[in-house]
């Protein structure tokens, strides 16, 4: 014999009928099936709802009760010839005549127990079953129904009855013994007392009723069909990459099942698997898909088979020098926890056996302290031990695989993609088989948890970075055309799968949580809202996503102002606004300091000379042990333009506003001739040497006369560069005569740094820089004699934007 299960999608409408029905139809023909059906879906939650609702005293529980009769009085108008419609409907309308009488009663007095809460719920899988038997005759097939009230009998443990084995094995195999029909089908998930009352085996316990079917007749096989394609490697609804597993073993089943895979109902494994009956999980709407075959230990060779979680989870922690070395502690709290019938899902112990915590559902919360605080009262007046603490809002994740024990690492993988991404471990526990290791996050983690490990274990070598880009200008729009561009690429050469998740201008911002699709970023900004850097933030925070990258593009200090927030909650920032780097020492340590405690990136690398490799180069020279002597830099393309072209005859003005006009300067070009950019540039050079200086610390040796550095407007400084002419002609003369030219020259050494214009000799580095060129030397113990050049475009949207790209995968590898 066979059993099959069809759950309560499977059973939800006509159409999915029809289709459970032509899966029967199809079986090997000449075996004999047992069908367990479970209620059609969303109605037990439903039945629930109307006696909870009718006892408050809220006359909406009807409501209920029409929304549930129209649901199954239209399925059998669909199902059925027309001809038998009365029939059927008045069979039905007779159970719901009593479910009506029952909340009636339960609104009069005002209290729904949970043994009247049985009754109510039965009536879902007593219906459906019921339509699906009467539809498997009218095609024909030899079927008959019959009360699984009959067969399986349990204690009086309503709403989770135990099952008594003895008499509900002997009672099935008496009636199958007899019974002629070759298709039998049973309400899932309600059973008996001895005394006849209806109970119910616990939510999701259709799965079980069949468990219980197949081993008392010893079936060949049990199938579960349901509305995915099997067992999967995560809860599909939360981990949208998850994958069917083809084979598991029983063992491995349970613990996923225990830890929240719902696919299957923990307690069904057990009575099956004692018979070594195999279970086979399949898709009524995908019948041709392989499923999921459970059965003995399989032969697989990967260690993780797959990852589930439980949410609405405390932990329990009962601590004090009182319980160190005396025996009884512990089983005194499970004691106590299971006198109040509250189930343990986890449990860890400190070696100092100075504490023990377990995890229980949120609901039995207060339930549990009660009763371990009163079990215990004697010893926390006595001061022994603490009042049991309790901890809510948190989340299980179960990383579960048989052949975890012969795998090392597998805990230090799953630390480290967790860490990574910034969640907090709260309690771990590794079962004694090493089948399982649970640990205990917050609530708000889960997800994101639950992706990141999936990507650990199942999705290697892709690797999701979610960017959240603030500044689509000149450099922003062209960094989002680059990863556009490279995203194929990235994908198959390194493996990274690269989202634009949020995306800002200085008035609007807009969110999608699956990435906003190339080229749609435009759209999705004027349909955006109002950008706000705080409302940026939290969103960027509340969607959680695993390597999570901020991207500021900006030169705003008020997006320089949140990096902090970012790192704090594990998202590196990229960054080529200079604002924070080159604020107060204490910012840019303080900074620094949170990228490494919180495991995230802080990148700032186009801070100085754009795309050019300048402070990674500087990094690696540190990092292997080099020490910075000198450092003697061009660092600003727009002044090198400018005195690249203010040579012969040329006039000062009229170079500077040719600079302007070409965009090479800021819309104020006292920004850039002021030497406050280069000086900027220079003090993260000489910070990022190990010293900590201040931009007071930098000798900024302007050739601005004031007069023209403090004028009151652009225009008004133009007029000032006229009135200095001479001066300025004075300098490039004075340099040309000793056949020189003049070059803005950034300098560090020996702790002290400076800006200023210089005049050099053909033969200096500078002499031969280019148009909007930057260069920077090194002098260091090991480039000594000569220095380690680094050279090429300082400036320009794009070098820039390819260097923010480096950086965000830097982060990410
Ligand atoms: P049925 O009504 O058929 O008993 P359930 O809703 O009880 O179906 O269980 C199936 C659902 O379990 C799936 O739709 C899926 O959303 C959820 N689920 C959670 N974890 C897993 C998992 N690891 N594999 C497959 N499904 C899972
Ligand atoms: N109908 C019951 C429930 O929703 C049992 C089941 O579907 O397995 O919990
Ligand atoms: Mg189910």
């Amino acid at each position: 014999m066979q059993v099959l299960k069809f759950g309560g999608t499977s059973v939800g409408n006509a159409k999915a009928i029809e289709k459970v029905c032509h899966i029967l139809q199809h079986h090997k023909p000449g075996g004999r099936y047992a069908i367990v059906v479970s209620a059609m879906s969303g109605v037990t939650d439903q039945l629930i709802q109307c006696g909870t609702l009718a006892a408050k005293g809220q006359e909406n529980y009807k409501r209920i009760l029409e929304d549930i009769e129209i649901k199954h009085f239209d399925t059998i108008r669909t199902l059925f010839p027309i001809t038998i419609h009365s029939g059927l409907i008045s069979q039905v309308k007779k159970r719901l005549n009593s479910l009506e009488t029952l909340a009636d009663g339960i609104f009069q007095v005002g209290e729904l127990s949970k043994r009247t809460l049985d009754k109510i719920m039965s009536f879902g899988e007593l219906v459906s079953s019921y339509l699906v038997a009467e539809k498997l005759k009218q095609l024909g097939l030899s079927a008959t129904w019959k009360d699984s009230r009959e067969l399986i009998l349990t204690d009086d443990r309503f709403g989770n009855a135990q099952v008594d084995f003895t008499a509900t094995n002997h009672q099935l195999q008496q009636f199958f013994a007899s019974s002629p029909a070759a298709y039998t089908v049973l309400p899932g998930f309600v059973a008996a007392t001895a005394e006849n009352e209806t109970t119910t085996l616990g939510r999701g316990g259709s799965d079980y009723t069949a468990a219980i079917v197949a081993a008392a007749v010893n079936a060949s096989l049990l199938d579960i069909w349901t509305d995915v394609s099997g067992m999967m490697t995560a809860d599909p609804r939360l981990v949208s990459q998850a994958l069917p597993i083809a084979h598991i073993s029983y063992e491995e089943a349970m613990e996923l099942s225990h830890f929240g895979a719902k696919v299957i109902y923990p307690p069904t494994i057990q009575p099956v698997m004692n018979k070594r009956i195999p279970i086979w999980i399949k898709n009524t709407f995908a019948p041709d898909d392989h499923g999921t075959l459970i059965q003995n230990s399989t032969e697989r060779n990967y260690p993780v088979t797959g990852i589930s979680g439980i949410q609405h989870i405390a932990l329990l922690t009962l601590e004090g020098s009182g319980m160190v070395g005396i025996p009884g502690f512990s089983k005194r709290l499970f004691d106590a926890l299971l006198h109040a019938r509250i189930n343990v899902i986890l449990i860890t112990q400190s070696s100092s056996e100075h504490s023990i915590t377990v995890g229980i559902h949120e609901a039995d919360m207060l339930k549990a302290k009660a009763a371990v605080d009163d079990e215990f009262g004697q010893e926390i007046h006595e001061k022994k031990i603490e009042p049991l603490l309790v901890e809510r809002d948190l989340s299980i994740i179960a990383v579960v695989g048989d052949k975890m024990k012969n795998h090392h690492g597998t805990s230090g993988k799953l630390f480290g993609a967790l860490g990574r991404n910034g969640i907090n471990i709260r309690a771990i526990a590794q079962g004694s088989t090493e089948k399982n290791i649970s640990t205990v996050i917050h609530k708000n983690d889960i997800k994101k948890a639950l992706n990141v490990l999936h990507e650990a274990f199942f999705e290697t070598p892709t690797k999701q970075v979610n960017l959240f880009i603030a500044g689509v200008g000149n450099v922003g729009s062209k960094l989002l055309e680059q990863l556009h561009q490279q995203h194929a690429y990235l994908e198959s050469e390194l493996g990274l799968h690269i989202r634009v998740i949020g995306v800002a201008n200085s008035k609007q911002m807009a969110f999608r949580e699956k990435g906003i699709a190339s080229g749609e970023w435009r759209d999705a900004l004027v349909a955006g809202d109002q950008m706000e850097m705080s409302a940026f933030v939290q969103q960027a925070k509340k969607l959680n996503l695993r390597n999570s990258v901020f991207v500021d593009n900006t030169a705003s200090p008020a997006v320089a102002a949140v990096y902090s927030e970012f790192l704090q909650h594990g998202i590196s920032v990229v960054t080529c606004n200079k604002i924070a780097c080159s604020s107060g020492y204490a910012n840019y340590k303080k900074l620094k300091d949170l990228a490494r405690q919180f495991n995230a990136s802080f990148l700032f690398e186009t801070n100085v000379g754009a795309g050019l490799p300048v402070i990674n180069t500087l990094n690696d020279m540190i990092r292997s042990g080099d020490q910075v002597r000198s450092i003697q830099a061009v660092l600003s393309g727009s002044l090198n333009f400018v005195f690249n072209h203010f040579v012969g005859n040329a006039n000062f003005r009229d170079v500077v506003k040719a600079a302007q006009d070409e965009g090479y300067t800021e819309p104020d070009p006292r920004i850039d001739l002021s030497g406050v950019d280069v000086a900027r540039k220079i003090l993260i050079l000489a910070r990022e040497s190990g010293v900590p200086l201040e931009m007071e610390d930098i000798v900024n040796n302007s050739f601005l006369p004031e007069a023209a550095l403090y004028a009151p407007s652009v225009p008004a400084f133009y007029e000032q560069l006229d009135v200095f002419a001479d001066y300025f002609n004075g300098l490039r003369n004075a340099a040309e005569k000793e056949g020189k030219r003049l070059k803005f020259v950034a300098a560090y050494e020996d702790g002290k740094a400076s800006v200023g214009l210089q005049a050099v000799g053909p033969d200096h580095p500078f002499y031969n820089l280019q148009g909007k060129d930057n260069i920077v030397l090194f002098t260091t113990a090991r480039y000594a004699e000569q220095p380690l050049m680094v050279k090429g475009a300082g400036a320009g949207a794009d070098v820039t934007a390819s260097g923010i790209f480096a950086d965000i995968i830097r982060t990410a590898r």
